[in-house]
């Protein structure tokens, strides 16, 4: 029987809404063999993930969604099969943390110069349980003092990458993105590209390192997943895919929606083992 899998899920570690057991008993349920959990710029749900899924035999691998920068734009690195403890990984996670909660802090700041001042730091940064705050917690408590009228119209009017109260993240480019995740033992996969739209900057990230694409994506058609399929083999790149579950955070998808073959999850560790 083909096993399946689904690597890109976040839980309340990060902008996710799901704790680590809810993820594997939904993941059970759904009758998938292997998870990623790939919190944004945090590792600190994976040893709870691995230690609710191991006696209902559910693989779970180590996994991360780092956040880089290039010209302005945002862009997400998967990292596959991390080795994160006591390595630089999580020094330089520690960093990238403090630098999103001086951020949030300054977007604040900034929303006080709008007219909001009813914002308070704790309240944003208790929704999650790592410090890996970011502007999917900042959006909630805007929804609920009533300043938007959904988590959207929060982003289109306070937090998009054009509005004026928007404060970037850090310096942190795509190949050194890239570069972390290799040094810590991983493959590293870029997110989502149709969501990035930044692909003619592939070549670069492969030079950098860049192991694979993430060609199976919720957002992604019949004629994207062919192309990207296309340039995978072009580049010699892997292709991974998943579902982008936030749990309650993100309606528009679920643990499950996106899964492939575990022949893919193979063809990553014969990778692994090659480099
Ligand atoms: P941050 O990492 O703090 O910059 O926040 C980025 C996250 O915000 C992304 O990973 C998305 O999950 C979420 N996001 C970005 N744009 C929107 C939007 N228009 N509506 C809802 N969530 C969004
Ligand atoms: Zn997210
Ligand atoms: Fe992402
Ligand atoms: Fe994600």
């Amino acid at each position: 029987m083909t096993k399946f899998a689904d690597l890109h899920i976040h839980t309340f570690y990060s902008d996710g809404t799901s704790s680590p057991q809810e993820v594997v008993d939904e993941a059970v349920k759904c009758g998938l063999s292997t998870i990623s959990i790939t919190d944004h710029d945090t590792i600190e749900a994976i040893e709870f993930t691995q230690a609710a899924a191991r006696p209902l035999d559910l693989e779970v691998i180590a996994g991360i969604e780092l956040s880089s920068e290039m010209e302005g734009k945002d862009i997400h690195v998967l990292g596959y099969f991390l080795n994160g403890v006591g390595s630089l990984l999580l020094e330089e996670l520690f960093k990238i943390q403090q630098a999103r909660i001086s951020r949030i802090k300054e977007m604040i700041v900034k929303l006080k110069g709008e007219g909001i001042s009813d914002i308070d730091f704790d309240e944003v940064g208790s929704l999650t349980k790592s410090k890996s705050v970011g502007r999917p917690h900042l959006a909630t408590v805007l929804l609920k003092k009533g300043h938007v009228g959904s988590l959207n119209e929060a982003f289109t009017r306070y937090l998009g990458e054009d509005c004026s109260t928007y404060v970037g993240k850090f310096k942190q480019t795509t190949p050194e993105a890239i570069k972390l995740i290799k040094n810590s033992g991983g493959l590293a996969v870029l997110a989502h590209p149709v969501v990035t739209n930044r692909d003619e900057l592939i070549p670069s990230f492969v030079a950098a390192g860049l192991d694979g694409i993430e060609v199976y994506y919720p957002r992604h058609s019949q004629t994207t997943v062919k192309y990207y399929e296309g340039l995978a083999q072009k580049h010699k790149l892997l292709m991974t895919g998943g579902s982008d579950a936030h749990g309650q955070a993100k309606k528009d998808t679920f643990i499950g929606k996106t899964r492939i073959p575990y022949e893919l999850i193979e063809i990553m560790k014969a990778r692994l083992t090659n480099t």
